[in-house]
């Protein structure tokens, strides 16, 4: 394996916080940014309350809501190259609704996300390597509702979907379609395709994307051409379910059980991730569908992003508050 800058002796979990701008209604709505930036090139952030800063936290980076799709890739990118090296890495946005988090990882057509500007960047350094590397690269695109795996690119999106350990220690998912993208061209269509999956079979698509997880997966088998040596390796992409915390009132039937098991799943990463960071002996990652996935790209010498989304709101205050602790608690 390649010597890596990101590698160092920290650790391997980076924590990115990143805060959206204010929108246009919440300005009509005269509500104020309770958000203090002016440490924020030192990795701080201030939440003020009453106009003076009642607390701070340190982050690997911090993104003001100037800072731009590139900005922010920028500073992903190193880590998520080195899948091309034979790493397992996950990145993923943690953060209420509305704060950014599919903004983040897919982006807008004119302001493309991570996972399009992580593709366009794998499939580049392909292509500068050929005469050492020969390189695979496929995509999967899933979601994870109500603990129940969803292939978004299957033509039967219904069709049940188990994790197996493959012999080498390898998980993967039987059945599920892995997208051979020839070329950059295509890799949009296959995002976009696995984005408009997602609402098939629900009413609202932007509450249903809000209780589920939708996760990418690029698998990268490489053949070095000068050792022989072949490696696979995988680069999970994942937009989280919403974390905010539900009206009592509001949680009834069916949106209880979506609460329960959002609430577990995203307690069970929190879980995982601060065992590895403590160096814990047993991590728990059976105790959701989202970590078992994972498991191969958490821990171990793989390597994890969090981009932890933030409004600016004072009538977010307590999700920020509860965001930024949970991101403390994995740093
Ligand atoms: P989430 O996926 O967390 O629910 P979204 O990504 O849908 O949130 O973002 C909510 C809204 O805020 C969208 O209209 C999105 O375009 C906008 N938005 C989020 N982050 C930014 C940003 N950094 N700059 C500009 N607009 C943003
Ligand atoms: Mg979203």
């Amino acid at each position: 394996k390649l010597h890596n800058q990101v590698q160092e002796a920290k650790g391997n979990i980076r924590v990115f916080c990143r805060c959206r701008p204010l929108s246009k209604s919440e300005v009509k709505a005269g509500c104020a940014s309770v958000i203090d930036f002016d440490a924020a090139k030192d990795g701080e952030l201030g939440l003020l309350s009453n106009g003076s800063t009642k607390k701070t936290f340190k982050f690997d980076r911090v993104y003001t809501p100037k800072d731009d799709q590139a900005d922010v890739f920028a500073d992903a990118a190193p880590m998520a190259i080195s899948v091309l090296d034979g790493y397992n890495l996950c990145i993923f946005a943690y953060g209420q609704t509305g704060t950014g988090k599919t903004f983040t990882m897919e982006g807008t057509e004119m302001n493309r996300g991570v996972n399009y500007r992580t593709l366009e960047e794998l499939y580049k350094i392909a292509n500068e390597r050929t005469e050492t590397f020969t390189y695979n690269i496929s995509v999967s695109v899933l979601e994870v509702y109500n603990e129940q795996i969803r292939d978004l690119l299957a033509v039967e999106t219904s069709k049940k979907l188990e994790i197996k350990q493959a012999s080498e220690g390898f998980h993967h998912i039987p059945g599920i379609v892995e997208a051979k993208v020839e070329n950059i061209q295509q890799v949009w269509n296959v995002l976009q395709a696995g984005s408009s999956a997602r609402a098939v079979g629900s009413n609202n698509v932007n509450e249903h994307s809000s209780r589920s997880h939708c996760m990418l997966c690029i698998m990268v088998r490489a053949k070095n051409l000068i050792t022989g040596e072949c490696t696979k390796s995988k680069l999970w992409l994942v937009d989280l379910a919403g974390s905010e915390r539900l009206a009592k009132t509001d949680v009834q039937g069916d949106r209880l059980k979506e609460a329960q098991n959002i609430n577990r799943s995203l307690s069970a990463l929190g879980d995982v991730i601060s065992a590895l960071a403590n160096k814990s002996s047993h991590i728990p990652y059976r105790n959701s569908k989202l970590t078992h996935l994972l498991q191969d790209s958490l821990g171990g010498d793989s390597k994890t992003l969090m981009f932890v989304q933030i409004s600016p709101s004072d009538q977010d205050i307590s999700e920020t508050l509860s965001s930024l602790n949970f991101a403390t608690r994995v740093r």
